[in-house]
């Protein structure tokens, strides 16, 4: 469960190329870290796997099955941006709860998988309360639970902790890398920041002007950067 591979997959808006057909086959479990320069396509590409923009050519897989024509909720990937887009209006356990709910799932397994990613996340103090009395990596916690209790094949994150300080950053890396060891889930998660790259990854895609320039681990890319790009992306000796 949450192996995902992408072929020949292209998009253009209003004619001009931004996905320029990518290639991906990624393992279950994996946690694959996606860098480039801001507009190499990213976030479309994230936005196409999650089947929330719909892709111009190409196919897309979750498990071998093909899911190119399936609607997000079809998909059973959930999507963690970098604004949390919280209901104001609701609590914690409010925001977590809501998308089971619409869901129709039975109050009982809501209850539970509130309180088993409330335990992950270390919110269990902080289910009453609003957004508004949240700091921004508490937020963001809360809106990496609303994805969890959904019970997703993979993660998708765009950026999720750019709009948090340093400090909070890292803390909030740590706690990322540590969901991800618990749940074994696979995630793809877009970053510009080097460091966050190199530690959170199993492999990197590195991404230039909608194509993939290399693909493979943190090591290899320093060590054996596939071009002069590369090299100087990941900022190594080459
Ligand atoms: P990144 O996330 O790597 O910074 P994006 O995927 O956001 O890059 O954008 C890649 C390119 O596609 C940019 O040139 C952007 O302007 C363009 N783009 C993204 N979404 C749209 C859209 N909905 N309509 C038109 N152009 C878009
Ligand atoms: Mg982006």
């Amino acid at each position: 469960m949450g192996r995902l591979a992408l072929e020949g997959v292209k998009k253009s808006f209003g004619g001009v190329d931004v996905i320029r057909g990518v290639d991906l086959a990624i393992r279950d479990g994996e946690f694959v870290v996606m860098v480039g320069p801001s507009g190499c396509g990213k976030s479309t590409l994230l936005r196409l796997i999650a089947g929330l923009e719909p892709v111009t050519a190409g196919r897309i897989e979750i498990d071998g099955r093909d899911v190119t024509a399936l609607e997000p909720v079809d998909r059973r990937l959930a999507m963690v941006f970098q604004s949390y887009a919280l209901y104001p209006h609701m609590t914690v356990r409010g925001n977590m709860a809501f998308g089971l709910e619409t869901a129709r799932v039975p109050k009982p397994e809501i209850d539970a998988k509130v309180a088993e990613a409330a335990r992950i996340l270390a919110l269990e103090p902080l289910l009453d309360r609003l957004p508004k009395q949240l700091s921004g990596g508490q937020r963001q916690r809360v809106a990496i639970g609303r994805a969890i209790v959904r019970d997703p094949v993979a993660f998708l994150f765009d950026e999720p902790l750019s709009n948090l300080d340093a400090a909070l950053r890292v803390q909030t890396r740590h706690e990322i890398a540590k969901l991800h060891r618990s749940l074994g889930r696979t995630a793809v998660y877009v970053t510009h920041d080097q460091v966050e790259a190199m530690t959170l990854a199993d492999r990197i895609v590195v991404m230039d002007a909608g194509s993939v320039r290399q693909f493979d681990t943190p090591e290899a890319l320093y060590h054996r950067p596939a071009d002069l790009f590369v090299a100087q992306f990941i900022g190594s000796p080459k």
